[in-house]
């Protein structure tokens, strides 16, 4: 009997696959093929924008196969606001009418329900008046129950894949956070699984920096329209109300919003989640799209929960990171540790042996310390470490390296720098401190120092910095408060 063969050819259509599309597609052959209609389609309803949608099709013509009507306009928004199917028998005559096909004589709409709710259309069109009888009617009716149970099953696996992927997710990131990982890694790895488990274009993580919030991080398919670390004031919108309220930010539509406050070239919306520890906002996770209204308010519970899962993993990170730090810091003058100039001084030697660039390390030791100490007392000798390791801080370049080596000893790492260059800075860090005048030490304190340069010192970590000791060893020889070049043992200045 063709009335039971057509429930059942649906029913089995409904169970042959999770996936939706499919499903609609031969729940929609069924139809056509059975009740012999040119057009069928199915329209889902998006509660937020208000819209009936095509989400599926068989028979519409070319550029109305993808559109959205007013959830009441219509025969099928009549089908929505009423829940019961309506029956346009001769659409020329029907107002509501709106044409998909230009064969179409008559139209019936019958609204598809989940429990009472309307969740979209089955709309049928004939190329003849008045085509659907009364059984037809009740027939498709019957028949569109089980595209309702598609859409129900289809909703339910697509939230259970994703609570499984958002859960995996969270797992990762969790291990990533117990994991000893640089932050730099981290960020970079919590874009990506975020990309993944939540399928969007791309994602991105802000870090607050005093006044600004630096993009650290983002992965994804978007054209980034700043340089990576790019600075945006906490000022500015978005990110002052995201601050300012602790709470997530969805902007539907970016399309007319200048290029820059974009961030990404093709971003037409974002959602952005605040990052917070223990109460503070450390950042912001923003996900971006190249379609408007690509985000939903329903995404947000999960999102805040991998948000707050980032957030302990950054402020670990940040924990590992300073622990780290500390371990390289001196105690007294808050400069780097022999330690740390050991590990520094390895890259560095690779790094001038693979491009070329020079580098050198020159060791300098303050004279007579031992005299100040007994003469002024052991506090004011901490004073004057500090000033000294101030003095060297200061007149150095960034990219230079001072450490405390030991005691009255400071070993300080060049790079890209000649020969000529390294004996100048370091005479010139030995006039500063000839120069400075220490609170309490009425008496000049000044310094000697030995310098190395690679390679033709030495090739090696503990060559080149016995060259410079030994450059030191010469300089107290020859009368302290001078600097003298390793094996060369030349006097290159003298304050005596
Ligand atoms: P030279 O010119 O040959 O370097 O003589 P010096 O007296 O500076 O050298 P010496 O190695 O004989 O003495 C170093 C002194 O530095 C001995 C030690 O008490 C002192 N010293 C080492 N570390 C500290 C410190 O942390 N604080 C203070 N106040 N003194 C320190
Ligand atoms: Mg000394
Ligand atoms: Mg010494």
């Amino acid at each position: 009997m063709p009335k039971l063969a057509v429930l059942y050819d649906a029913g089995q259509a409904v169970l042959s696959t999770f996936d939706l599309d499919e499903v609609l597609q031969r729940i929609l052959a069924i139809a056509r093929d059975y009740f012999h209609l040119p057009n069928v389609a199915i329209l889902l309803l998006d509660k937020e924008t208000q819209q009936l949608c095509v989400r599926s099709q068989i028979g519409w013509d070319a550029g109305k196969d993808k559109i959205c009507l007013g959830q009441h306009d219509g025969i099928t928004g009549a089908a929505v606001l009423k829940k019961e199917p309506v029956y346009a028998a001769d659409v020329s005559k029907d107002p509501r009418y709106i044409c998909a096909a230009q064969s179409t004589c008559s139209e019936l709409a019958i609204p598809l329900m989940v429990r009472d709710e309307v969740v979209g259309v089955l709309d049928c069109q004939s190329d003849r008046v008045d085509r659907f009888d009364h059984e037809t009617i009740e027939l498709l009716t019957l028949f569109s129950t089980h595209a309702s149970i598609a859409l129900q099953n289809a909703h339910l696996y697509s939230l259970e894949r994703q609570r499984a992927r958002q859960l995996e997710a969270i797992n990762i990131i969790a291990q990533q956070s117990t994991a000893v990982m640089e932050l730099e890694d981290l960020l970079v790895r919590v874009c990506s699984v975020i990309q993944h488990a939540f399928q969007v274009p791309h994602v991105s993580l802000f870090l607050r920096d005093e006044g600004d919030l630096v993009m650290r991080a983002h992965q994804g398919e978007l054209t980034p329209c700043t340089p990576p670390g790019g600075r945006f004031p906490v000022t500015q919108y978005p990110w002052s109300r995201i601050i300012e309220t602790s709470g997530t930010i969805i902007e539907k539509d970016l399309s007319s919003t200048p290029e820059s406050l974009r961030l990404f070239k093709e971003c037409a919306s974002r959602m952005s989640i605040p990052l917070i520890s223990f109460g503070q906002t450390l950042g912001v996770l923003t996900l971006h799209s190249a379609q408007t209204n690509a985000f939903r308010a329903s995404e947000l519970q999960s999102l805040e929960s991998v948000a707050d899962i980032c957030a302990t993993s950054i402020q670990n990170a940040h924990y590992v990171e300073r622990v780290k730090q500390l371990a390289y810091l001196d105690g007294l003058t808050g400069i780097f540790n022999r330690r740390f100039f050991e590990l520094r001084i390895m890259e560095e030697i690779e790094r001038a042996r693979r491009y070329k660039g020079g580098m050198a390390v020159i060791m300098a030791d303050i004279d007579e310390f031992k005299r100040l100490n007994d003469e002024f007392g052991h506090l004011l000798g901490d004073e004057v470490l500090r000033q000294v390791s101030s003095l060297f801080h200061q007149q150095l370049r960034k990219i230079d390296v001072v450490c405390r080596y030991g005691g009255e000893e400071f070993a300080i790492l060049l790079t890209q720098i000649n020969t000529a260059q390294a004996i100048s800075i370091a005479e010139k860090l030995r006039r500063m401190v000839e120069a400075h005048p220490f609170p309490g030490v009425p008496r000049t304190v000044t310094i000697s120092a030995g310098v190395a340069v690679f390679p033709e010192h030495g090739k090696g970590r503990d060559e080149l910095i016995r060259a410079a000791d030994n450059g030191l060893y010469a300089a107290k020889q020859a009368g302290r408060n001078r600097v003298c070049l390793a094996s060369l043992v030349r006097a290159a200045a003298s304050g005596r």
